[in-house]
């Protein structure tokens, strides 16, 4: 694993390339004086580095930049409506993408000065410029674990070495600068180890395998920060609407459960019964492969399901981040549904009638509306967990999943979407999400839940209370992905 070292420009002899991250290379601040003449003097030959959001290669001597290698990552203006921390977040990938197919295997990223920069609560602060410009350089120097194992490379990273440069003038500041990049190198740990379970093929992370994984993230002793058990099979009488999707899968890709457990201590400075602990519980949706089931995906839109395990791949990886930071005054629970929604003789049905865990009666209508199915048994679960608390009200349910394909239509590519139910809605849970979405170049929408939502999956037949959903795809379904929302809330007994 490739961790980011905070140093100085005299230890640049430490690295191969200097990338430059900056709003404008005419003035890259006093920091980098010793970059500006060898710039400036591109400039007047080749004006094409001053295009917004350009990455250059600056031919230099090695006298000016370690082994010759000068790069400058322009981020566009940052002042505009329209513009976010991710402008950071890209030109620093960029950059790091340029020197590394240049020769580079130990870049040093340095933040220019950012003229434009607005008076934003993303840009306000030093600790969130350098966490999107140090979050992007690592997104580009990961290596996928399928290529690691390909070519025997142990190490989950393009470069041995990645630098930022930092002044650290005296023990507070280094003090500071270290604790930053602690919070950095924790936070890139936890989207390895979900970059590693959400981007690997459905073989390589079967239900089985991610367990493994797991296992070996978190050890299965009891000791860790953080505690994992594994449910080896699914049971219908624990979980009847996930063990019905399971049901049409080969033994090779049978379904588990994993329960992650993270206990922060408490506070020196509280008691136990102090306002401010909260218990987090999460269900993640790891569907390893979604071909739809009987339902089948047609028309090519199958390929790329092996990523519908995401959500339960990023909620491993939060478990990974607390591991490291050990938060006080924290408890974490996590349950995340591993399981592959194959065809088979032996798959789940439109119109079967199905009790979840709640006891609700939930038809089936479509078996490619698989997600909600383990989603639902598991809220419920988190549902039983709040209330065996001593104060329930101090508990935060999450439901985390790569949402409905009418996500993708409403937003576009690359944004979360943030849904709260009524009580959540009362403790602003979605825009603190999306504010602190903006503060790491990972932007959150939020979608509201409404009463055409709940109408849509209100049965009126006799058979059943539920409706799962529409056989209609949900993009061209009205509101596809909230009325799912409306659905868990239902079918986990958390409307009750
Ligand atoms: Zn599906």
């Amino acid at each position: 694993m490739c961790s980011i070292e905070p140093c100085s420009l005299l230890q640049q002899s430490n690295y191969d390339c200097i990338i430059i991250v900056g709003d404008n290379p005419l003035h890259l601040g006093q920091n980098l004086s010793a970059f500006s003449k060898t710039i400036q003097h591109y400039c007047a030959k080749n004006c094409s580095i001053m295009s917004p959001k350009s990455t250059t290669f600056v031919p230099c001597s090695e006298s000016v930049a370690p082994a010759g290698r000068l790069v400058f990552a322009h981020t566009g203006p940052l002042n505009r409506d329209f513009d976010d921390s991710r402008s950071l977040y890209d030109a620093a990938q960029r950059g790091i993408e340029l020197a590394i197919s240049a020769g580079s295997r130990s870049p040093l990223l340095c933040r220019a000065w950012l003229g434009s920069l607005p008076s934003d609560q993303w840009s306000m602060d030093l600790n969130n410029l350098d966490r999107c410009i140090a979050l992007g350089a690592l997104q580009a120097v990961y290596c996928p674990l399928e290529v690691r194992e390909a070519t025997g490379n142990r190490n989950a990273a393009l470069v041995g070495r990645l630098g930022y440069l930092v002044n650290q003038e005296d023990d507070a500041t280094a003090a500071l600068v270290a604790q930053r990049f602690n919070f950095i190198r924790a936070l890139e740990s936890g989207r390895q180890l979900a970059r590693d379970i959400g981007g690997s093929d459905p073989e390589r992370m079967s239900p089985g395998r991610i367990a493994d994984r797991l296992a070996s993230e978190f050890g299965v002793v009891s000791n860790g920060p953080v505690v994992m058990e594994i449910e080896e099979s699914i049971k219908p009488e624990k979980y009847p609407l996930m063990a019905a999707v399971d049901r049409g899968s080969v033994e090779r890709h049978r379904g588990k459960v994993v329960h992650l457990t993270y206990e922060g201590e408490l506070n020196s400075r509280a008691d136990a019964a102090d306002r401010s602990h909260v218990t987090l519980l999460l269900a993640g949706k790891g569907v390893t492969f979604d071909s739809g089931g009987l339902s089948l995906k047609t028309g090519g839109s199958m390929v790329g399901m092996h990523r519908d395990k995401c959500g339960a791949a990023a909620v491993a990886g939060l478990f990974s981040l607390l591991a490291q930071l050990r938060p006080p005054n924290l408890t974490a629970r996590c349950s995340l549904g591993l399981v592959r929604n194959s065809i088979g003789s032996g798959s789940y049905s439109p119109d079967e009638v199905i009790v979840s865990r709640a006891g609700r009666r939930v038809r089936v209508v479509n078996t490619d509306a698989e997600g909600r199915m383990i989603l639902a048994d598991l809220l419920c679960l988190q549902r039983e967990r709040a209330l065996e608390l001593a104060e329930p009200s101090r508990a935060r349910l999450f439901t985390v999943a790569t949402l409905t394909g009418h996500a993708v239509l409403a937003y576009g590519q690359g944004y979360s979407i943030a849904m709260d139910n009524g009580p959540a809605r009362r403790l602003g849970v979605a825009a603190k999400l999306q504010a602190a979405g903006d503060l790491i170049a990972d932007p959150f929408e939020i979608s509201t839940v409404r009463r055409e939502d709940w109408d849509f999956v209100r049965s009126s037949g006799p058979y059943e209370e539920l409706l799962q959903c529409n056989p209609q795809p949900s993009a061209a379904t009205p509101r596809g992905h909230q009325f799912p929302a409306a659905f868990l809330a239902a079918a986990s007994g958390l409307d009750k």
